[in-house]
C-alpha cells in the first residue's frame, strides 16, 4: 500500500530501488507466511472434510450394513433408504465446521471488545477549571508510554506564547508526536504538568478542552457521514454557510462543491477524496471548531505532492491569530515560526527562532545544512 500509494514520491525523489526492495521483501514475508499457515491447516481442513463428505458416509453405512446382512441380522432391502439418505446426511455435519470457525471467531472479537471495555477510563476533574487565554506551557514533563518501558519524554520545559507559531524539530523518534499528543490530553504525563491557559489538562473537563485544543494530525479520520457534516464535527449546530467559509478557507470548497451532491455527498459513498483532499477537509473542520489553541502535523504536506500548496495555504490560514505547535518535518516550512524547538531522544537541546539557531551553530545548523545539501543532490 506504501509503494503504491507512494508512487508519485517515490519515482520524484528517486528513492525507486530502495522502495521496490521493501515492497518485493513485503511479498516475500507475505509468502512465506501464507504458505506456512496453508501447510499449518490444510492437513486438518482437508481430514475433517473428508471424515465428514457424502462418500466417507455412504462407504462406512455400505461396510456396516454389509456385515449386518451377512449376519443376517437385516434383510438387504432394509440398507437402501440408509444408502439413499445417508449421504444427505454430511451435508449439515460438514457444516458444523465452518460454524465453529465463525463462534471462534466471534469469541475472540468478544474478548476483544471486553479488554477494551476493561481499559481504564480517563481521570476526570470534579470540578473543571477554565483556561485563561490560550498559552501552553510544559513543565518538567516526562512521559512513558509502559509504566516501566523506557521514558519517551525526559524532562521538556517549553513554553507556547498565546498566538505565536512554534516548531518541534528533531530526528525521527525523539518523541515529538509524543509530546504533541499530550497536549490534546491523548495521554496523561507521567511526571510534571502541562498547562493550556494556566490550567493543568488534567483539571479541564472534556468539553473544554476540546474547545480549546484542536488538532490536525496525520492520520484523518472522515465518518462515513456527509462532507458537511464531517466539516461541522467539532460544532454540530454551524450552518452552511460558516461550513462553506471554512472549506474555503481551507482550499476545499471547490473540490467539495465538483462532488456528485456537493457538500451533502456521503464520504466512502459518492465523496471520494484523495489524502490531500481528506487533509484539507480535517483542516477545515479544525477552522470551524475555531480552538485558540491548535497541535498539527506538517507531515500533511507529504502526502499528496500535488495539494502541497494548497495544504500549505491552508496551514496558514489555520496558524493565523493562534498558539500552534507544529511538528515540523522539513525545516524551510518553519523558517518563519516565532519559536523552533529541537527535540532529541526526548530533551529539548535548543530553541529559537531560525536566525538565531543558525548563529549558534549547533545541532540546528547541522540539521540545516544537511537538507540544504541533501535538496542539492536531490536536484
Ligand atoms: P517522533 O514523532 O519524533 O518521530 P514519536 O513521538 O513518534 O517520535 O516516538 C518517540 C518514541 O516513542 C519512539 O521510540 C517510539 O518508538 C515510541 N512510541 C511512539 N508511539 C508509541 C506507542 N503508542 N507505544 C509505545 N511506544 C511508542
Amino acid at each position: 500500500m506504501e509503494f503504491v500509494d507512494g508512487i508519485a514520491v517515490v519515482k520524484t525523489f528517486g528513492g525507486g530501488r530502495r522502495a521496490h526492495r521493501r515492497f518485493v521483501e513485503a511479498c516475500d514475508a507475505f509468502h512465506e507466511f501464507f504458505r506456512a499457515w496453508s501447510r499449518r491447516t490444510t492437513s486438518v481442513t482437508t481430514a475433517s472434510q473428508l471424515a465428514a463428505g457424502p462418500v466417507t458416509s455412504l462407504l462406512l453405512l455400505m461396510v456396516a450394513g454389509t456385515a449386518l446382512v451377512v449376519t443376517g441380522a437385516t434383510a438387504p432391502a432394509d440398507l437402501v433408504p440408509f444408502a439413499l439418505l445417508g449421504p444427505a446426511l454430511a451435508a449439515p455435519i460438514a457444516a458444523v465446521g465452518p460454524r465453529l470457525q465463525a463462534l471462534r471467531g466471534g469469541t475472540a472479537a468478544a474478548a476483544s471488545i471486553a479488554a477494551l471495555l476493561r481499559e481504564p477510563a480517563q481521570p476526570q476533574p470534579a470540578h473543571g477549571g477554565t483556561p485563561q487565554g490560550a498559552a501552553v506551557s510544559l513543565r518538567g514533563v516526562r512521559f512513558g508510554y509502559e509504566p516501566d518501558g523506557p521514558e519517551v519524554l525526559r524532562g521538556v520545559d517549553l513554553d507556547l506564547a498565546p498566538g505565536t507559531v512554534t516548531a518541534l524539530v528533531g530526528p525521527s523518534g525523539a518523541g515529538k508526536s509524543t509530546l504533541a499528543a499530550l497536549v490534546p490530553r491523548f495521554h496523561d504525563v507521567t511526571d510534571g504538568a502541562l498547562l493550556v491557559g494556566g490550567v493543568d489538562v488534567r483539571e479541564l473537563d472534556t468539553r473544554t478542552l476540546y474547545r480549546t485544543v484542536g488538532f490536525v494530525f496525520q492520520q484523518v479520520t472522515l465518518l462515513r457521514a456527509t462532507v458537511a457534516e464531517n466539516i461541522a464535527l467539532g460544532r454540530p449546530g454551524a450552518g452552511r454557510a460558516e461550513i462553506e467559509a471554512a472549506a474555503r478557507a481551507a482550499q476545499v470548497h471547490d473540490r467539495i462543491t465538483a462532488l456528485p451532491r456537493g457538500y451533502d455527498s456521503v464520504v466512502g459513498e459518492d465523496a471520494r477524496l484523495s489524502g490531500g483532499e481528506e487533509q484539507r477537509v480535517s483542516i477545515a473542520r479544525a477552522l470551524l471548531a475555531d480552538t485558540p489553541v491548535i497541535v498539527l502535523d506538517e507531515a500533511t504536506a507529504f502526502a499528496d505532492p500535488d495539494s502541497e500548496a494548497a495544504i500549505s495555504d491552508a496551514l496558514s490560514e489555520l496558524a493565523a491569530g493562534r498558539t500552534v505547535l507544529v511538528i515540523a518535518h522539513r525545516l524551510h516550512t518553519i523558517t518563519g515560526a516565532d519559536r523552533i524547538a529541537v527535540l532529541e531522544r526526548g530533551e529539548i537541546v535548543e530553541q529559537g527562532t531560525h536566525p538565531e539557531l543558525l548563529a549558534a551553530g549547533g545541532r540546528y545548523a547541522r540539521m540545516w545544512r544537511a537538507q540544504d545539501a541533501q535538496q542539492v543532490v536531490g536536484r
